[in-house]
């Protein structure tokens, strides 16, 4: 089933209870710290509903259509199209909301991939997870995950019962009905839009903590359950045109915050067992197809970042100069080669696990490094081509709406290439992406969404082939003729 945008706004009306500060938000679709973002997602899921678009958003299974990012891929072609679908879905917001309905679900498809996994764990758990697979696809849910433990708050070198004063998200109780959890998680971004939230772990934990490592699944609207919003950019924003981005494209962050909830067997996929709740996402495909996303998405801002460059050289007159060229070459070569990189993960693809298909993992996550390396660092290109011009724009908009401001506007801040208002709202995007706190954010999200680097590139050391490029060394080495004695 394919909902349509409406039905996904009254989903958002659940009774989940959501804080800015000490105010409760009541309804996050008329508030309006969230109420443009919420539209966003609205129109995101009337674009994949859109019959005439049904081939790019969605598959059939048992006559029913499904979003195609549920897809357990089986070859090339498969993960092909599933990227097209991504890749459309990531350019409907260009980009810069990372948690989109196509990414947690990546994990969750990745997961059913080898739910084998989760029954040597606890006989059970495989066929939970299977359940809860097709509940969300079927019901066309958006799903948002915390999986990190609050910043600051990790392993203390306590031992098992001594009293910590960090309140981690962890099990307290349990019975045949299910579990209940207390404590904090970081930062689920998009939680407050979506419909239900995973719980798990993607850092390690000691294993005297396993009552931390509960892998489980509930709606937003448990009781007991709340999202702690960090400063939602929307909210001081009076005109779109002086903050395109953070008025439309704000995703959220929250902190989860779980005062015994109560969440049935059903929805539990591990629980106790300290390794195992993070090696899940390696065992299986959950970590590539969930970050596979990741790298299409970012291919979408980069398509957005390298053609705001190239308008703002054309408004400020400089666009002809050689030197500028040559940085607006290198920009759009950086574009080409995170498409490639894409592409190359689907060339490059794996026959694994057995019958199903992946994106090549080690491109996949050397994809991840580079993005996570290079933000800034492109941000900070297109914050060098922009001078200081869009500190030279007016504080809002509304200049305009004033007779004599506006008649000064429109005749002096215009170039001889763009009009005054036109140049306003270019220079203010532009800004959105390399000078507010939204763009702030996002340059931390770049570097942190998957976990540190450290942790990113552990994983490319992980699926490293060292044999074989040993094997090369020795090969050279056993050649090198050594001097007779
Ligand atoms: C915008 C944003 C959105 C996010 N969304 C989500 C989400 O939806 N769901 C979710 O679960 N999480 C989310 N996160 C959290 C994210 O997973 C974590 O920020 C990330 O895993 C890093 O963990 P941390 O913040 O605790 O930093 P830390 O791991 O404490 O790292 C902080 C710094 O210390 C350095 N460091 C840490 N340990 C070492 C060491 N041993 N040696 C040297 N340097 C070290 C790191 O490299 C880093 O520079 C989000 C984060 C951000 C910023």
């Amino acid at each position: 089933m394919l909902i349509s945008g409406e039905r996904k706004l009254e989903r958002m009306r659940d009774g989940r209870v959501v804080y800015i500060g000490a105010e409760r938000v009541d309804d996050v679709t008329s508030h309006p710290a969230f109420r443009e973002g919420a539209k966003t997602v609205a129109g995101l899921y009337d674009l994949k509903a859109d019959p005439a678009k049904r081939d790019l958003f969605s598959y059939e299974d048992d006559g029913e259509l499904i979003s195609l990012y549920w897809l357990r891929c089986r070859n090339r072609d498969d993960l092909a199209r599933r990227m097209r679908c991504c890749k459309a879905i990531a350019d409907f917001t260009y980009g810069f909301v990372g948690r989109s309905p196509d990414q947690v679900s990546g994990l969750i498809t990745g997961l059913a991939m080898n739910s084998a996994l989760l029954d040597r764990l606890r006989p059970g758990f495989g066929q939970n997870l299977l359940n809860y697979y097709d509940h969300a696809r079927k019901n066309d849910l958006y799903l948002s995950f915390a999986v990190t433990p609050a910043s600051g708050r990790k392993d203390s070198g306590l031992f098992p019962g001594q009293q910590r004063d960090d309140p981690n998200l962890q099990v307290v109780a349990e019975d045949e009905s299910g579990v209940t959890v207390s404590g904090m998680k970081m930062l689920a971004t998009s939680a407050v839009y979506a419909d239900e939230i995973l719980i798990g772990n993607l850092t390690p934990i000691d294993d005297k903590f396993k009552s931390e490592a509960i892998t489980a699944a509930l709606p937003l609207n448990s009781p007991g359950l709340s999202l702690w919003s960090r400063q939602p950019y929307a909210l001081p924003v009076r005109h779109e045109a002086d903050y395109p981005m953070s008025y439309r494209f704000d995703e959220t962050d929250s902190v989860l915050v779980c005062n015994q909830v109560k969440i049935p067997w059903e929805r539990v996929f591990l629980h106790n067992d300290a390794a195992m709740s993070r090696r899940i996402y390696i065992e299986s495909p959950a970590n590539c197809y969930q970050n596979h996303q990741s790298n299409i998405r970012f291919w979408s801002k980069m398509g957005l970042i390298v053609g705001i460059a190239s308008r703002i050289c054309q408004a400020n007159g400089i666009d002809k100069i050689p030197a500028v060229r040559e940085q607006l070459g290198r920009l759009v070569s950086l574009e080409a080669l995170i498409g490639g990189l894409v592409a190359g993960q689907i060339e490059a693809w794996e026959n694994w696990p057995d019958g199903f298909a992946t994106p090549n993992r080690r491109i996949m996550y050397a994809a991840l490094n580079w993005c996570q390396e290079h933000y800034t660092e492109i941000v900070d290109t297109l914050r060098t081509l922009l001078g200081g011009y869009p500190l030279v724009m007016p504080a809002s908009i509304d200049v305009i709406t004033d007779e004599a401001l506006g008649g000064i506007f429109e005749r002096w801040w215009k170039t001889a290439s763009i009009e005054a208002t036109e140049r306003h709202k270019l220079y203010k995007l532009a800004w959105d992406i390399t000078g507010t706190e939204f763009a702030g954010r996002h340059m931390l999200y770049e570097k942190f969404y998957a976990g540190s680097s450290i942790v990113v590139r552990n994983q490319s050391d992980r699926e490293a082939p060292w044999q074989s490029f040993h094997d090369t060394v020795d090969r050279l080495l056993a050649n090198i003729e050594l001097p007779k004695v």
